[in-house]
């Protein structure tokens, strides 16, 4: 196999592109190598294929983080091994070809039944889900009611009054579509279009099912259960195969993306695996040494705090962060303690510390420097 290019290369971006610029640039490359647009270019469906899977990594901040972190081989192997056939990717990213290429896609998946697709796929659905730090960290089951389109019961999807009410497409004879002549930058060229008649799908119906008034598919609510393993984080999105629209006519159904989205919890704040508590300790507590609660996912723990504690300091209590995704770990809670420093104080007390600011002992000496904090981290 020929040398893999860097993904960032193919789609002509930088390193640290948004995904917008990702986006933007992955639709440039997929109208310009088009399948439909360069027909039998197998250069073209190469570069097609090289853009999609450059995209599917760089649109995906798992991915695309191990990428970074270890390129091809971090997203290589069994799970991101490209796309063997164009049509995996109309399957594969159903929602940007529905943007780009509107019209027929976005019922009944890309074009139709143009490409001669032997099964048809439903569009796929999304749904926003709403998790707390809790669900996270131990993972949870989802009931989510959806609404979609579901196969008409009446008609078995077919569209059709009855069986004898479905007829072979007599302009396309039944092939979905049609050759045309173009007329192109280097000459005249076939081009397959989807046949008007029968909007690609080879079959006229003569007496529409008046349930589904000859769609094949009607409105209906689903709930369905997700299973959301433990460690997700915002904007991550977990696909349930088989739980979107059914096409109209029959064939598969379309997929599930549920889209991951994070309450903020009131104390504790997220960075990847890890936890942070911001603790604030008196100033006699700092000098003093405390015992003090503080909140984890799992409840309320007592931690000790040493005496001669300085602000800044960082506590880490392993395990109590959140899982890895992956299943790597789990992350740590980091207890970021911090000294709380009155703004007034009564007249008795300013006595006290009038009488401490002279003393020897609470006159600073250079403890807080960076490399006794970088000390007390470690
Ligand atoms: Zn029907
Ligand atoms: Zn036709």
């Amino acid at each position: 196999m020929a040398e893999k290019r860097d993904y960032y290369e193919v789609l002509g971006v930088a390193k640290n592109a948004t995904k917008d610029e990702i986006k933007k640039a992955y639709r440039k490359l997929a109208i310009k190598y088009h399948p439909d647009k360069n027909p039998g270019d197998k250069e073209a469906e190469e570069k097609f294929k090289e853009a999609a899977e450059a995209y599917d990594v760089l649109s995906d901040d798992t991915k695309r983080q191990r990428y970074d972190q270890f390129g091809h081989a971090g997203v290589g192997g069994a799970a991101g091994g490209g796309f063997s056939d164009v049509n995996d990717i109309f399957t594969h990213f159903g929602d940007i070809f529905g943007d780009l290429f509107g019209g027929g896609a976005s019922f009944g998946g890309f074009g139709g039944g143009s490409r001669g697709r032997a099964v048809r796929k439903g569009s796929n659905l999304r749904v926003r889900v709403k998790l707390n730090l809790s669900e996270i960290v131990s993972g949870t089951e989802k009931k989510i009611k959806i609404k979609k389109k579901v196969t008409c019961t009446a008609c078995n999807g077919s569209g059709a009054a009855t069986s004898n009410d479905v007829q072979s497409c007599p302009d396309c004879k039944g092939s979905g579509y049609v050759i045309r002549m173009v007329n192109g930058i280097f000459g005249r060229m076939q081009q397959q279009s989807p046949c008007p008649r029968c909007g690609g799908e080879g079959k006229i119906i003569t007496h529409k099912c008046p349930h589904c008034s000859g769609e094949g598919v009607v409105d209906a609510e689903e709930t369905v259960t997700v299973q959301i393993p433990a460690g997700v984080a915002d904007g991550m999105q977990l696909n349930v195969p088989g739980k979107g629209n059914a096409p109209r006519h029959g064939g598969v159904n379309g997929d599930l993306y549920v889209l991951i989205s994070e309450e903020e919890h009131p104390q504790l704040e997220r960075d990847g695996n890890d936890l942070i508590y911001t603790l604030d300790i008196s100033f006699p507590d700092a000098v003093l040494g405390a015992n003090v609660e503080i909140p984890t996912v799992e409840g309320n723990v007592k931690i000790h705090i040493d005496e001669g504690t300085q602000s800044g300091k960082i506590l880490r209590l392993r395990g109590k962060g959140v899982p890895d995704v992956n299943g790597y770990g789990r992350g740590d809670l980091l207890v970021n303690v911090q000294v709380y420093v009155p703004k007034s104080v009564t007249k008795d007390e300013k006595k006290i510390l009038e009488k401490l600011q002279e003393s020897e002992s609470f006159k600073p000496k250079s403890q807080n420097g960076f490399f006794n904090r970088m000390r007390d981290f470690f």
